[in-house]
Order: structure tokens, then C-alpha cells, then sequence
């Protein structure tokens, strides 16, 4: 176990720290993490493993569809204006499948913010995810924090050049892939990665690829926190999801003040000491450059490196962990009621911890029936409701459907014989990827028949008609009613179009009018 002299101590101030900050924008001052170690960084890697495996190699993932349809597992279908996911294809009339996707994407966030903050910004945000896999080659190019920082302010020589340079031609590359892997979601991967590197593939292709290169670079490699700090909304909506009870990283003061990198003589001297050594290691790693001891800071994106760095400090201590935490305000607040005695008097960290000098069974912690609580089952209700509505309107929706348009000018025609007859454009929807055979016929119109112009067929109330795999078919139809038909001359009647696939029982009905003159 370590004496608190003994502790590495850093030589850093926070370069965007609460204490000094500006509220106006000021030029930026570069930030060097050091690398951090621990479970939240072990959990970090792993959340940017998958996510980052799950951005590039999905557009690769090949899904059969049968010969008619695209094989591409993922794939948004802009000349045929269809979206593909797995086994399911949504058309441009069931975008509404895509809103409710959205709006579950929306109520997941809205109740994971009320929980655990913004674990959104730390974890998994595309900006968060990027700059973590940039700082990695920043670091295998540069060396950590003190290399970084000596490179920095070195005058510019043969191996200073070189490292740039490398470091930002490996950051290009990454940026390349990034934009690339963007476009495959519109296109055939394989054939689109092919005409890319022939010179064959649209011009807005390149277009989209040097767009998101460049937006990858700079906000990943050159802007970083500020994309954060200045460009990103989150941070300020985020705020109103947030209650006393949502965990956030917190400095625990309460058990950490007063600090003092001498603990023994400051003890010796009948001074009160915390558990903060001082010693600036949750500074030097935290990516926004802040000093989480400041307190709540709109910077801070959670992402939990300043506590594995506080952690590790405590057990060469022989502390408890925890001095940072996860903890939420209602905790924090009766924690700091009883360090200082309901505010009668500063921190006395001696008041949160019992005979033994362990932290006292009487602090607030937080434990899972924390949870529930009316905000998060709204989210969760929110959430979940939509979710079921999407799965029963995936199950039950139709694979056959029709439209009809009515002719509105002229809106009848009188024939030589007397009959009347009016016009129709009928567009039949096949949805599934194979070629089918359809009766449509006509209900509810006495004595009506139909024509349907270059079809090849006998005037009759009931035709067969063929339609391509996973395509629309459009037909115009004149609709013939003897005089004698119509109950009600002059008014509208009824009449129902009623298309139907015998052998999938799959059908659609749609009622119109038919008009005739007085
Ligand atoms: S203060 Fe801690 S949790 Fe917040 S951004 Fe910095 S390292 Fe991450
Ligand atoms: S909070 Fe922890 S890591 Fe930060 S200065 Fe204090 S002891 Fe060091």
C-alpha cells in the first residue's frame, strides 16, 4: 500500500476547467488524454468494437431475397425507392414503419438519458466513437500524454514531420473507409466498391465519400471536444430529461475534501483531510480536458475515464474506490448533508466514514429500485408501445394492394348504345418478390363490366392480370354499366374494385363511385 506522497502526481490543470472557463468562445487549447485503464475503458473498447464493426461490415452482409430482389442484408434502394432490412422491404407508402423506428430511437434515448445521463455521449456517439479510434492512432504514432505534449512543443524536425504526417494519413484512410462504408447502405456494396475504384461510379458518390472524409477528419482528428462543447444540441436538450435521480459522474466531495497531496502532515497538524490526493490523474485522462472536481459541467460526456483513473488511485491507497462515481444528485446531496452536517460547517470527511475509518454504512447509495420511478415508465411505456405497434404492423400488412383513380374529366361517357361508361386508373402493388397471377373484379355495380386498354381479353367483370416480382402494375380501366343498370340515375353509385391471388388468399378491396347522368 502507498503513502499519498508516493502517489504519481501530474503537473496539469484542467485546460477547460469551470474555474477559468470563458463564456465566450475562445481560441482552443489543445487537450492531451492519457490513456486510461480500467472497467470503463475495457467496457469502452468493447461498445467501440461493435459499433464500429457494425458500421463497416454491415453493408457487406448478404440476405437471399430470391432473384428478384437485391441481396444486400441492409440496404436503402434509392432507384427502386425501397428500404431493406433482412428479411424485411419497406416501400416508400409504409415510411411510416421508418418514423416509428425513429420515434423508439427517440423514447431509448429519452429513457436512457433519464438513467444513466448522457451514456449516449460517452459510450456510443458516432463523434465520441471516432475520436476514441483516432486518439488510439494518435497514441501508437505519438506516445502517450508527456510524449504527446513534448512532440507538440518540439521546433519541427525530420521525425516530428514524419509522425504528423503518418498520424494524418492514417486518419485520412479512416476517414476514406467511413465515407465509403456510408454509400454501400445505398447500393450493392461489392459492385459500388468496384466502380469507385474504376472511375465508373456517380459522380455523387465521390461526392457523398469526400463530403463525409472531410467531416470525419476534422471533427474526429481536429476539432474533437469542441464538436461537443460547441456544435452539438444534445448537451442542452439532455438537461430536461435529467432528475435528481438520474446517475451522472460525480466527484464525491463529500468524502474527497479537503484535498491535499500531504495528507500525513496536514492529519498531523489536527487538520481534516478527504480522500482527493490531489494528484490530477482524473484531469490528464479526461477527453473534454475538464476537471470533473469542478462540479456538473456541460462538458462532461460520462464517459467514466476520470473515475477507472480515480479508482486506480485509491487502490494504491488502500481506499475505497468510488472517491468519482456514478451517483445520482438525491445521493450526492444527503452524502454532503452529512459531511457537513445539514451545511453547519465545511466537509468533514470524518463524519461519512465510522470506528473503523471505512466509509459508513449511513451514505447514500444507489441501488436498481431507483429505476422505477414515474419518468423512466413513461419512457419505458413510450417505448414499448411503439415498439409493439411496429411488430403488428410488420405482421399484418398487406402484400397486395390497390389504388384506384377515378377519371374526373369527362367524369362519364354515354355510349352509342345508352350504356355509360367512366374511367379508372388502377395501380395493383405486388410486395412479394415473385411473379403472381390476379383476378380483379368488380362487386356491388349492377350489370358492370370492364375493358382494360392493351390487355388482351373478353369484356367481362372479371379479369386476370399479371404482376412482376416486387413491382407496381398501372392500368386503365373503363367501366361499362348498361342504362338499365343504374337504380339511381343521376346519382353516384357504388362500386367496388376487389383484387385477389388465389393461392396466397392475398386480396385488396377499393371502393369508388361510378357516375352517370341523369
Ligand atoms: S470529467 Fe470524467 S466523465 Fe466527464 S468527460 Fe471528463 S473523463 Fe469523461
Ligand atoms: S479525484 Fe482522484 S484522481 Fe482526481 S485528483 Fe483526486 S485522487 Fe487524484
Amino acid at each position: 500500500m502507498l503513502e499519498t506522497s508516493e502517489i504519481e502526481t501530474f503537473d496539469a490543470t484542467a485546460v477547460n476547467s469551470a474555474r477559468t472557463r470563458q463564456p465566450l468562445y475562445a481560441a482552443r487549447k489543445k487537450v492531451f488524454p492519457k490513456r486510461a485503464s480500467g472497467q470503463f475503458r475495457r467496457f469502452k473498447w468493447l461498445v467501440m468494437l461493435v459499433t464500429l464493426g457494425i458500421y463497416y461490415v454491415t453493408p457487406w452482409l448478404r440476405w437471399d431475397r430470391g432473384p428478384h430482389a437485391p441481396d444486400q442484408a441492409v440496404l436503402v434502394d434509392l432507384a427502386s425507392r425501397r428500404f431493406y432490412f433482412f428479411p424485411i422491404e419497406i416501400w416508400p407508402q409504409e415510411f411510416y414503419f421508418v418514423a416509428g423506428l425513429l420515434c423508439m430511437a427517440g423514447f431509448g434515448l429519452f429513457l436512457v438519458t433519464s438513467v444513466v445521463g448522457r451514456a449516449w455521449c460517452g459510450y456510443t456517439c458516432p463523434q465520441t466513437v471516432w475520436v476514441d479510434l483516432f486518439l488510439v492512432i494518435e497514441r501508437a504514432v505519438e506516445g502517450d500524454r508527456n510524449a504527446r505534449i513534448k512532440l507538440d512543443g518540439a521546433p519541427w524536425s525530420a521525425g516530428k514531420l514524419f509522425k504528423r504526417i503518418t498520424k494524418h494519413a492514417i486518419w485520412l484512410a479512416i476517414a476514406v473507409a467511413t465515407g465509403g462504408a456510408w454509400i454501400f447502405y445505398f447500393a450493392d456494396a461489392p459492385t459500388l466498391l468496384r466502380d469507385l475504384f474504376t472511375g465508373q461510379a456517380a459522380p455523387v458518390s465521390y461526392f457523398t465519400v469526400a463530403i463525409l472524409t472531410a467531416t470525419t477528419y476534422v471533427f474526429g482528428g481536429l476539432m474533437r471536444e469542441q464538436v461537443c462543447t460547441y456544435m452539438c444540441p444534445w448537451p442542452r436538450i439532455q438537461a430536461a430529461m435529467l432528475d435528481e435521480h438520474s446517475l451522472t459522474v460525480t466527484y464525491n466531495d463529500w468524502r474527497g475534501e479537503p484535498r491535499s497531496r500531504h495528507a500525513k502532515k496536514a492529519a498531523a497538524a489536527g487538520k481534516p483531510v478527504g480522500d482527493c490526493v490531489d494528484c490530477n490523474a482524473c484531469v490528464v485522462v479526461c477527453p473534454m480536458g475538464i476537471d470533473i472536481r469542478d462540479g456538473q459541467q456541460l462538458e462532461c460526456i460520462t464517459c467514466a475515464l476520470c473515475i477507472d483513473a480515480c479508482n486506480g488511485v485509491m487502490d494504491k491507497l488502500g481506499r475505497e474506490r468510488g472517491l468519482i462515481s456514478y451517483a445520482t444528485l438525491a445521493d450526492y446531496n444527503a452524502n454532503m448533508a452529512l459531511a457537513t452536517g445539514d451545511g453547519a460547517h465545511d466537509i468533514r470527511p470524518s463524519l461519512v466514514r465510522d470506528a473503523s475509518g471505512r466509509i459508513s454504512d449511513a451514505i447514500s447509495t444507489f441501488h436498481l429500485g431507483k429505476l422505477f420511478r414515474p419518468r423512466t415508465f413513461i419512457y419505458f411505456g413510450g417505448w414499448a408501445l411503439v415498439g409493439v405497434l411496429l411488430i403488428y404492423g410488420l405482421l399484418t400488412r398487406d402484400r397486395l394492394e390497390m389504388n384506384v383513380l377515378h377519371d374526373r374529366n369527362p367524369q362519364y361517357v354515354v355510349l352509342s348504345d345508352g350504356s355509360i361508361r367512366n374511367g379508372y386508373t388502377v395501380k395493383l402493388l405486388n410486395k412479394i418478390p415473385e411473379q403472381r397471377t390476379v383476378t380483379v373484379s368488380l362487386d356491388e355495380l349492377p350489370g358492370a363490366t370492364m375493358n382494360v386498354v392493351g390487355l388482351d381479353h373478353e369484356e367481362s367483370s372479371t379479369i386476370t392480370v399479371t404482376l412482376e416480382p416486387d413491382r407496381a402494375r398501372s392500368l386503365k380501366v373503363y367501366v361499362r354499366q348498361p342504362r338499365e343498370g343504374a337504380k339511381s340515375p343521376g346519382k353516384a353509385q357504388r362500386l367496388v374494385f376487389h383484387v385477389e391471388d388465389k393461392s396466397s388468399l392475398d386480396s385488396a378491396d377499393y371502393v369508388t363511385s361510378f357516375e352517370s347522368p341523369e
